[in-house]
């Protein structure tokens, strides 16, 4: 897909250019010190773009001196605001940073003033020479887009075409967008049907993809790998960010695999392939066990996704890090990349499904350790979808299909989600994880 070319501060997204790798801080954007450390690691672990979360009007000074910081030190990595519910802080960011990431629907209930504020902020995005990305998730489209085509694919892409109509009514064409959710399926199938659409309508705006809240380790890993390489595979997209529930440097090694191998500077590991009857039985020579992980979710998660094969088996080999040879026929890892491919392209289930956000600078407390002993203590409840996210202002509408959703309030509180319904409210950290499993047993 030949996208349009959009420049952000001295990065350019789509056109052809090589695709860009981009993460996010953790940290709170007010904790200057912090921020520009963590700017600082991403930036020399390779990240394109630096996106920070934006969530008050005192947060974009912040945001500012982290730039002015980072200018200082010779960092020229351009900055996102990561900002949701409020124009007059898009607004103000897009006054400061290279580009600016919204969901325009959640500016207000009413369309036709949220509508208002968007074409404010595409005003102060032309006189700055700032960016917009237009991030649609699964589960945070808003009502009046969900009562017309419900929570789905189909909704995504037609909420994403009706504020670039609006772009493009206001002239306004340094544009990305994405379409992001937790379930591989929902967000390829995102992609493609926007993909389809703007080409119909003569538009080409680069796309940012990612998997959203795809959770930490191996799982994350694969279902991110998975999902995104289906579309990069197709020539959809510009941009990605593997979101995982770790340190985000640990995002850039594995982003930048996927931007090598479908920039073509990278072939996958696999030596020979057969597939009889449904099932893929595929040979690895692989130089790591990371390696052949994210090999064989590229080689083998479109084909999972799109029904293709029902089932893979790994064979070869992989080095481990002390250089021995770790042999993969008939072995219990070899089942186990095999489970966690196939689950991740949603194909069979073996354990819970996990959706965990990324954490950013609205995490209400320790996530990854908290996800870490959620998963340890639920890892029995196969087929059950189990959320932990950071924050009340985004979470509950960001866990979309979870069963359960464990969400930080702030001040050491957590509300436990039964679908979309607060059951238990206020409850002590310490206490959370045990009430959870008590409501999940009980039901
Ligand atoms: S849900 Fe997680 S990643 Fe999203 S805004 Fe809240 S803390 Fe940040």
């Amino acid at each position: 897909m030949q996208t349009r070319e959009v420049k952000v501060g001295n990065v350019i997204i789509g056109g052809g250019h090589p695709i860009v790798v981009q993460s996010m801080c953790n940290t709170r954007t007010s904790d200057i010190d912090a921020s520009v450390a963590q700017c600082k690691r991403l930036y020399e672990a390779g990240a394109g773009l630096i996106r920070l979360t934006v969530p008050t009007l005192d947060d974009v000074q912040a945001l500012a001196a982290v730039r002015e910081r980072l200018r200082e030190c010779g960092i020229d990595t351009p900055l996102v605001a990561d900002v949701h519910f409020s124009s007059e802080i898009a607004i103000a960011a897009a006054e400061t940073v290279e580009k600016v990431r919204i969901n325009p629907g959640n500016f207000h209930k009413d369309f036709d003033r949220a509508k208002e504020q968007f074409a404010r902020l595409v005003k102060v995005c032309k006189e700055h020479g700032t960016a917009i990305r237009i991030g649609l998730n699964h589960g945070s489209l808003g009502d009046r887009i969900t009562t017309l085509y419900g929570n789905t694919s189909l909704a995504m892409k037609e909420a994403a075409m009706e504020w670039l109509g609006l772009c493009e009514e206001n002239d306004f064409h340094d544009v990305v967008v994405s379409l992001k959710a937790s379930n591989t399926i929902v967000m390829v199938e995102a992609y493609r049907l926007l993909a389809r659409a703007m080409e119909e309508r003569g538009m080409a705006y680069p796309l940012h993809l990612g998997v959203t809240e795809a959770g930490n380790g191996d799982s994350g890993r694969i279902k991110s790998a998975a999902g995104i390489s289906a579309l990069l595979s197709e020539g959809i997209g510009d941009t990605i960010r593997v979101s995982l529930t770790e340190d985000p440097v640990n995002e850039i090694p594995v982003a930048q695999y996927l931007a090598d191998r479908y920039g073509h500077r990278l072939h996958s590991s696999m030596v020979s392939l057969n597939i009889e009857g449904g099932k893929a039985t595929a040979v690895y020579e692989a130089p790591s066990r990371e390696r052949f992980m994210l090999d064989m979710a590229c080689d083998f998660g479109k084909m999972l996704l799109d029904r293709k094969i029902d089932d893979v088996e790994f064979r070869g080999s992989y080095r481990a890090a002390d250089g021995s040879e770790i042999r993969l026929d008939g072995s219990e890892e070899a089942a186990y990349f095999s489970d966690e491919l196939l689950q991740a392209a949603r194909r069979r289930f073996y354990k819970p499904e996990y959706v965990a956000c990324p954490g950013c600078g609205r995490t209400m407390y320790n996530l990854e350790e908290t996800f870490n002993e959620v998963k340890r203590r639920t890892s029995h409840l196969k087929g059950m979808v189990i959320a932990v996210m950071g924050c009340i202002v985004n979470g509950p509408g960001e866990m979309a299909d979870a069963d359960w959703g464990y969400v930080g309030e702030g001040g050491h509180k957590v509300t436990i989600y039964r679908k979309k319904t607060p059951v238990l409210k206020h409850i002590p950290e310490n206490e959370a994880i045990d009430r959870l499993l008590e409501l999940i047993e009980g039901n």
